[in-house]
């Protein structure tokens, strides 16, 4: 997506993290080291299929072993590259310090078109790559833990899992080896939405502050804030989703790899998302306007953009033309170090990347310790909590009733009330504690030190101070 005058995605990540190293004091040598990526292994492989033996080429790289395991997604495009993989593995680093989740960074990648194979074909792919993988510890739940990205998702999960277990018999947490997995098999309620729902509660988070939102140029709350998507993948569907439904967010653009559909009265991203499904892209949508080169929605009017899908689809091309006075970055890197200079001198804010889409992680976090404990979050304590709640509620009643009163329980009010916390509930309350937590430590450097003025340098400085300080408890 990028011109070629710019730097790659490594590069540009090595940018953005110098910018914020430069205000830390820290020695040089940590500095380089905290820098690099520690490790990328790449393997081919080759699988009989269609009566062909075809080479895949894969890689899995680590950046920081600071906190072990690992973690970081298995991503399947075609597009895959070292460079790509070891920008996402750095992000992985930082953006688990930022929400505190006990991990290094990692990602891994196939280079692959998902769309090009049928499924007991993927099937035989996946669990081939995830051998190539465990049999060097690069899937495994005290080293590395893999997780779902863009091509990737439950089922590629539950393979892995198998895989890994059946290489790995007698390990009683090997369900921990990889995160995302289908609930029914040792993944945990909400891990699907997590990505997106974590954007929500960013989004929230930074609209608690109208100071903050008034450096954005904005003011008031998300109700009918114009949203621009780009891509409607699992992050960008569950994000639009639930900021039209809850927030009142008008999701007036939505761009996709087939063309964009513009609708200012808003767009139901649902009945979009459905047609997607069917149709494999937008083409044809009945309702809005179709769009066929998607990109140009990017530079829509609009109060807030939201590229979820790929890297770099903000760029030194069009970032003097994007509109948007505040960018909630739900993919890895899509505004690219030049084009994040760009939209900074024109006062645009960008809630940056590290923090905005690490949703995911911190659900797959708690479904990492859900796997390692064995238990389900929430099945000792909602019976309990019911009964404690119901005691209220009774002696409520009895007082009201003694004393001649006659007040009236709303009923909605009791049913809320009498419902203890099950596992989704949870770990909603997880994420959004997490995020409202992550967002007051960037927020607290972002304002009160004169050389921060921007919300990525904020949340890589606390990231590189927190890897910095794990470093040096460890004597290095
Ligand atoms: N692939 C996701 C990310 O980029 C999730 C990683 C994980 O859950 O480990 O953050």
């Amino acid at each position: 997506m990028q011109t070629q005058k710019e730097p790659g995605f490594r590069e540009s990540v090595n940018l953005m993290f110098n910018r914020a190293v430069t205000l830390l004091d820290l020695p040089q040598g940590l500095e380089e080291k905290i820098r690099v990526c520690n490790a990328t292994y790449t393997v081919r492989f080759g699988v009989r299929l269609r009566g062909d033996i075809h080479t895949f080429k894969g890689y899995r790289s680590v950046h920081s072993e600071h906190m072990e395991p690992v973690k970081g997604g298995i991503r399947y495009a075609t597009s895959v590259n070292q460079q790509e993989v070891e920008a996402l593995a750095a992000l992985m680093t930082f953006k688990c310090a930022l929400v505190e989740a006990p991990f290094g960074g990692s990602k891994g990648g196939l280079c692959i078109d998902p769309r090009e194979w049928e499924e007991h074909e993927l099937e035989q792919i996946t669990r081939r790559f995830a051998y190539e993988l465990v049999k060097r510890d690069l899937i495994s739940p005290s080293q590395n833990v893999p997780a779902p990205d863009m091509g990737t998702g439950e089922r590629e999960m539950s393979w892995i899992a198998d895989t890994y277990q059946r290489m790995n018999t007698t390990d009683i947490n090997g369900k921990a080896c990889v995160t995302g997995k289908p609930v029914t098999n040792g993944g945990i309620q909400g891990r699907v939405e997590a990505t997106g729902r974590g954007v929500q509660y960013a989004l929230q988070e930074f609209f608690r502050y109208p100071e903050d939102v008034a450096k954005a140029g904005l003011s008031g709350t998300l109700d009918g804030k114009r949203v621009v998507v780009q891509g409607l993948g699992n992050v960008g569907y569950h994000a639009a989703k639930f900021l039209s439904e809850e927030d009142g967010c008008k999701i007036i653009a939505v761009a996709e790899w087939d063309g964009g559909i513009h609708d200012p009265k808003g767009i139901d991203v649902q009945d979009l998302r459905d047609w997607i499904s069917k149709h494999r892209g937008v083409k044809g949508y009945p309702n809005g306007t179709y769009v066929e080169n998607g990109m140009v929605l990017i530079e829509e009017e609009c109060d807030i953009l939201l590229p979820a899908a790929i890297e770099g689809v903000v760029n030194a091309e069009n970032a003097a033309r994007v509109k948007a006075p505040l960018i909630i970055e739900a993919a890895n890197g899509p505004v690219t170090a030049k084009a994040d200079e760009i939209l900074r001198q024109k006062g645009a804010v960008i809630i940056p990347d590290l923090y905005a889409n690490a949703g995911g992680v911190t659900v797959s976090y708690f479904e990492w310790v859900k796997n390692l404990s064995h238990i389900r979050f929430g099945r000792m304590q909602r019976r309990q909590e019911e009964a404690r709640h119901q005691l209220v509620v009774d002696e409520l009643e009895r007082l009201s009733a003694d004393s001649g009163i006659g007040w009236q329980l709303s009923p909605n009010f009791k049913d809320k009330y009498l419902r203890g916390a099950g596992e989704l509930e949870l770990v909603r309350s997880g994420l959004d504690d997490t995020m409202r937590t992550a967002y007051q430590s960037m927020r607290e450097v972002w304002h009160s030190r004169s050389d921060v003025d921007d919300l990525r340098v904020a949340a890589y400085l606390v990231g590189i101070a927190r890897v910095a300080q794990s470093y040096g408890t460890k004597g290095l």
